[in-house]
Order: C-alpha cells, then structure tokens, then sequence
C-alpha cells in the first residue's frame, strides 16, 4: 500500500484545505491511501472535529492520526504565529512515533506538510521521504517568500522601517509595511521562524499551492523562471486548486442565516465576516454597524466579541458575544427588515453561494479569497492580519477583484468609510465592472477544475513525480 501522509497545521483554513487536497487526490488517484497528521489547536480557530469526523466516515481511504496535545504558557509568547510554530515544533517527538506507526503497514511515497511544520522537516527529509509543502495562500504570497532571502541579504533594515515601494518579480509594486504581518521586524521569533521557513522552500521537493494557474499566472512564470529566488533551486509549484471545504458542520443559528437569506432578493446581500481568528474592538463593531445602517443596503454581519484584554486568553477563542450590548443601542431593531447578525460562526461557504448574496467584506484569508471568487461573488478588501494587506495589494492593484477599504494608520475604519465602500460594492459602475471580472474568474476557476484543466494536470504531473524514490523505514 502507498500512503501520501499530510502534516498540516492546526489552523481552521490550513487543515481544511490541506484535508480536501487528500480528498482530491483519492478522487482522481485512488490507488493511494492517506494518512493526516492532526496536532490539536492550543489556541483560537474554529472548531474542525465535526468536519474531520464527517471526512473519517465518509473517506475509507483517509486516516487521522491525532497527535497528543502539547503544553504551551501563551505569555511567553509575542504572536500566534510563535504559538502555532512552537506548538508544532514540541510535537516532533509524536511526528515520528505516527511515522513508525503509519510505515509499519505501509510505505510513505511522499509526506506534504504545511509551512507551519518547517521545524519537522529533517524528519522526513532524514528518511529519504520526498517532502512537499502545502501553501495556503496564493502563488502572489509563495512569490513574494521565495524572494525575502535576497531582500534579507541586501539590507540591514526590518520592512517595517524600509518605507519604501518593493520590486519583487513578478508582483504589483508592494509598500514594505503591507509585507506580511510576521515579517515586518527583523529581530522577532516570527521573522526567525518565517525565514527559516523560506530558506527551506528550494529544498522541498515542490510546492503545492491551492490556487488555479489563470488567477496568478504573473507569479507563477516569476518563479519558474527562477526570478524570485535568484541564487538557489526553485522548488517545482503545483497550482492545485481551487480546493474548497465541502463538508463543513452547521448548527440551528447557522441554518437560521441560510433560512434568511432564502427570503431576499437575488444579489442584493452584503456578507461581512473576518475568517477564523478576526476578531474587532468595540469601538470598531459600533463603527461597522452606524456604516451598515446608513448604506441601507442588506447585510448579513458575523459578530464576534472583542480580543480579550486578559493577556493569558489573548490566544483562545472569545466568549460568544452580547450583541445587545456592543451595537448601537436599537441597531438590531432599527435594521431587522434588512439585516441578520450572526453570533461568531457563519457557513461561509454556503453562505456566499447563495443567490441572495451579491458582496463580501473580506479579512482577505486567502480560503475566503478563493470562495468568493468560486461564487462569483466581489469583494471589499479589509485586511486585519496575517498576509492579508499583502493579498489586498494584489487583488485590488493587480487583478482588480476588490474594492480597497481604506483605514487609517492604526487599522480603525470610518462608519463613513464602511458606508460608501459598501455602497460603491453594492450599487456603482466600479462595483458592476468588480463583479464582471469576478464572475470570470468564477468561470476560470471551475475550467481548472474540470477535466484537462490546469488543476488536474498539475495533480497528474505530481503524482507522476511520486514514482520516483520510495522508501520503506
Ligand atoms: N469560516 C467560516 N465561517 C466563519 C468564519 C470563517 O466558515 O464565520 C471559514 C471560511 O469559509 C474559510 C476559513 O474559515 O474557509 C477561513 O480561512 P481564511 O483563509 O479565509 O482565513 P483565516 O481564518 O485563515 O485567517
């Protein structure tokens, strides 16, 4: 038997899409079985043991082995990104014990593993088993991270002090403090981790990237003509995608969303919701609804509670919030024949593929991205974290798939701002040539998928590349 294993990281949108590529490859290559490495989540995400039982009893072929939790004390760390990579990095003596585990029944023909499972990546590679990287977020992002070693080597400076306009091949202009957010200081543990990670790129085997080809293809022909790592290896990229969650848990509040959607009219619904970790200050939500309710279009908000002020909590999931009492006093009232709030946790998918729906306000999780894109629904663009200023400059500057919303120096948006950009999304000319574009890249995204496009070439080409070394440990 020959087992694809899959490490990903805990992540809601990185296991998720990591789970549906193992779907994928049994789909068209059943031959195979897989094997998902799971470390259970020390800190805030959404909640995925309902959707890994439904894909255990629904996909013979795939098994989960769920690695023991490991203990983490969140106030010696700056970011969850540290978490997320110390979290992994504590979990190498369980990688290995599943490993024996997984070999002792069959042979390993390739293991993929996130960017987040960097630190285990000598344990495969030490066995000889070819070692993949599962990129979660665009080939524009991957571009960008093949090419930090060289900005790396030539200044001294952090991003965040560079203040000026990057030239990075095959990419729009990007202001150095739109880099993502882990990155921006030279001398934090995120930096040091994120580098090591990019230092590793050229020694995978490849990079499988959950994208399609016609989306990026300024990218992707950057880095295979070698311009983003000028001085090594570039890895082969795969452009397997778009692979969206299919069996996702819903709840009686989510349904009850769904149920109101099915009551408006066609198109006419803006979705606001800010991925797994967004979360927003009081402050931000009573802006948000005072623009909601003066643009007097239709919304569908997902409201979560503010970040905890208690630095021991900062990193686990919030309380479901008290909307009576972080809206404006009668908000929900003054807008119920056109508004529905969600408490924390919408359907996303479901959601935006719903006719009723026709605009996203977006955090600009690459998933949320590529959902939007495969429902044919336009985008405003609000980055909160992660690289998501990094994907805002390329979807609103190069691909013009979104609307930019504009905040000010500390991240604070205006009610006015929220007003007018949801209205211009809504109900302008700019907003109308948005959505045509988008409407294409629907279409593209669906011919990737279909047989003989890009995506399942790609696929064929990386399983063709599996037959060459196999080891048994
Ligand atoms: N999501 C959801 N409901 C929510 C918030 C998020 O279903 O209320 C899902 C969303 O559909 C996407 C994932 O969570 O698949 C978030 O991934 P993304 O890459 O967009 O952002 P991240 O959470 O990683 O920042």
């Amino acid at each position: 038997m020959e087992t694809i294993v899959l490490y990903p990281s805990p992540g809601m949108g990185h296991l998720i899409s990591m789970v549906e590529f193992g779907k994928f490859i049994l789909n068209h290559h059943p031959f195979f079985t897989v094997a998902i490495l799971t470390v259970p989540p020390s800190f805030n995400t959404g909640s995925t043991a309902s959707y890994i039982d439904r894909v255990s009893a629904t996909n013979p072929s795939i098994t989960f082995h769920h690695l023991p939790s490991v203990s983490l004390t969140f106030d010696s760390f700056s970011s969850m990104e540290v978490v997320i990579f110390e979290t992994l990095r504590l979990s190498n003596p369980n990688v290995q014990r599943a490993l024996q585990e997984i070999s002792s029944t069959s042979t390993i023909t390739s293991v993929i593993i996130d960017f987040f499972c960097t630190p285990a990546f000598s344990i495969f590679t030490e066995l000889g088993i070819p070692t993949y990287y599962f990129f979660t977020s665009g080939v524009c992002c991957l571009d960008s991270f093949l090419y930090v070693p060289t900005i790396h080597r030539n200044t001294t400076k952090s991003f965040k002090d560079l203040n000026s306009l990057l030239d990075i091949p095959g990419l729009p202009p990007i202001p150095s403090s739109h880099m993502p957010d882990p990155i921006l200081d030279r001398s934090s543990a995120e930096y040091a981790y994120f580098l090591d990670f990019f230092l590793h790129l050229p020694k995978s085997a490849g990079v499988i990237v959950n994208s399609f080809e016609s989306l990026e293809s300024k990218s992707l022909k950057a880095i295979s003509e070698g311009s983003c790592n000028p001085d090594g290896p570039t890895p082969p990229v795969f452009c397997i995608g778009p692979l969206l969650a299919t069996e996702r848990g819903r709840t009686g509040s989510m349904d009850e969303c769904l149920k109101w959607l099915d009551l408006q009219p066609s198109q006419s619904v803006v979705f606001l919701c800010f991925g797994s970790l967004g979360l927003l200050s009081g402050k931000q939500l009573k802006e948000i609804a005072i623009g909601l309710e003066r643009s007097e279009q239709r919304f569908l908000w997902v409201v979560r509670s503010p970040p905890s002020e208690d630095k021991s909590k900062r990193f686990l999931p919030p309380p479901e919030p008290d909307l009576e009492s972080l809206l404006p006093s009668g908000f929900l009232d003054r807008t119920k024949d056109r508004g529905f709030v969600v408490k924390s946790w919408a359907p996303q998918v479901e959601v935006l593929r719903h006719k009723s729906v026709g605009g996203f306000v977006t955090h600009c999780g690459w998933n949320s991205v590529l959902e939007a894109l495969c429902a044919g629904v336009p985008m405003v663009a609000w980055p909160l974290y992660a690289e998501q200023k990094f994907n805002r400059v390329v979807l609103v500057e190069d691909l013009k798939l979104a609307l930019r919303m504009n905040e000010s120096e500390d991240g604070f948006v205006t009610a006015e701002e929220v007003e007018s950009r949801v209205r211009e999304l809504m109900d302008s000319k700019e907003g109308e040539s948005v959505r045509k574009r988008t409407k294409e890249k629907e279409a593209e995204a669906e011919a990737a998928m279909s047989e003989g496009g890009t995506s399942i070439v790609a696929l064929a080409k990386l399983v063709e590349s599996w037959k060459l070394p196999r080891l048994t440990i």
